[in-house]
């Protein structure tokens, strides 16, 4: 039985669940689902998504299905953080509107909120009214990292649903047996996702995500060789690499507004244009946030040959590279050039522009790393 739940990886339990009480009708109006990064838990949200809006109780072939695991269906909304470490008042504000319009295209509405542990309590105050009593067609699933993190009025209104910790060789399996990838591969894909199972699968079945890593490993490698503007020539490049797939998303957004603008109101187009936005910027900080995860992949690498423990590799196709840059460089040195990642990371939260992140990335780990040069 290929149902969408089958897609809940490494979490037989919660499949179980979740497929009991959509069977049986038994749901809820609000759920909380908690569980460390990698865990699994926002595939989950989508697979219960599709549970509650197909006919056939998530049957993961017909056109809702196909959308809502597509992460394309209007009716399914998913939200992260947009303050730059924590949802903000307004942002909840413009939630509990949302909830009240019709649904576009289904019978209901599923709202997905990311990282509620990140919710603070004047954010939740605009907010518990609804998660108590939304309107009969709406669905909340919240995913937070642990129950504790997350405030207790918010879990005090959910059904919590505990996701485990998938460990990495078990998580490296489960890829390669559904993608057919090695291990190995498998493993680079992991790093490159932040964890998360299924972006892995996705970043190998994507030939755009494959390039980009590329990029960046050739990026990094050549620092050494980079003068000041090799590297802005470089940041640019991975800028606009970066960018690519969302001009793309941008365009077809826009597009499908345009079809549909005779036949929905305006507030539901300024809605929608709203909602499109933010996904687009969701989607910048992923891409962005995939870059960095490929960086601080190959740092690591490069510190575990500096450390004398080069079977801890994880990027073993540019392995001879990484060899090259440990016999170059000290551990702090590489150490130091990890705290550079965390800093952009931080910087692009904080909404400074992607391109003057990436150009200061690539500055400080070449500084870092060449900037005195002292053996291993
Ligand atoms: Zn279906």
């Amino acid at each position: 039985m290929a149902d969408v739940f089958e897609r809940i990886y490494g979490q037989p339990h919660v499949r179980e669940f979740l497929r009991a009480s959509t069977s049986g009708r038994r749901t809820t109006h609000a759920y909380l689902f908690t569980g460390p990064a990698g865990s699994n838990k926002t595939q989950a949200a989508f697979a219960l998504a599709a549970a509650l809006i197909c006919p056939e109780d998530g049957c993961g072939s017909c056109a809702d299905c196909t959308r809502i695991m597509d992460r394309k269906h209007p009716d399914v909304r998913f939200y992260q953080p947009e303050g730059a470490n924590s949802y903000l008042v307004e942002q909840m504000r413009e939630i509990v509107t949302e909830t009240e319009l019709a649904p576009i295209q289904a019978s209901r509405k599923i709202f997905i909120l990311d990282r509620i542990e990140l919710m603070g309590p004047s954010a939740a105050n605009a907010f518990l009214k609804t998660l108590e009593e939304p309107p009969a067609d709406v669905t909340f699933i919240l995913l937070g990292r642990t129950r504790e993190s997350v405030l207790s009025t918010i879990v005090s209104r959910c059904i919590v649903v505990p996701f485990r910790h998938i460990p990495a060789t078990e998580a490296a399996a489960i890829i390669s047996q559904n993608t057919g990838a090695s291990p190995e591969l498998a493993k680079i894909a992991i790093e490159a996702s932040t964890g998360s199972i299924a972006n892995a699968m996705a970043f190998l079945q994507s030939n755009e995500h494959l390039a980009f890593r590329q990029e960046v490993l050739s990026a990094l490698l050549s620092l050494e060789k980079s003068d000041l503007w090799d590297v802005i020539g470089q940041a640019r490049k991975l800028t606009l690499a970066a960018k690519a797939p969302l001009d793309k998303m941008r365009a077809l957004r826009e597009a499908e507004r345009a079809k549909n603008e005779d036949l929905l109101s305006k507030t539901t187009l300024k809605q929608l244009e709203k909602r499109d936005e933010r996904e687009l910027k969701a989607g910048s900080l992923r891409a962005f946030g995939r870059m960095l995860a490929i960086t601080a992949s190959f740092l690591r690498d490069v510190l575990a040959v500096c450390a004398g423990t080069p079977e801890l590799v994880i990027n073993y196709d540019v392995a001879d590279g990484i060899r090259e840059v440990a016999e170059r460089v000290s551990e702090a040195q590489v150490i130091q050039a990890l705290s550079a990642v965390e800093d952009c990371r931080d910087a692009l939260a904080r909404n400074v522009s992607p391109e003057t992140c990436v150009d200061a990335l690539l500055l400080q780990i070449g500084e870092a790393l060449y900037g005195s040069h002292s053996p291993c």
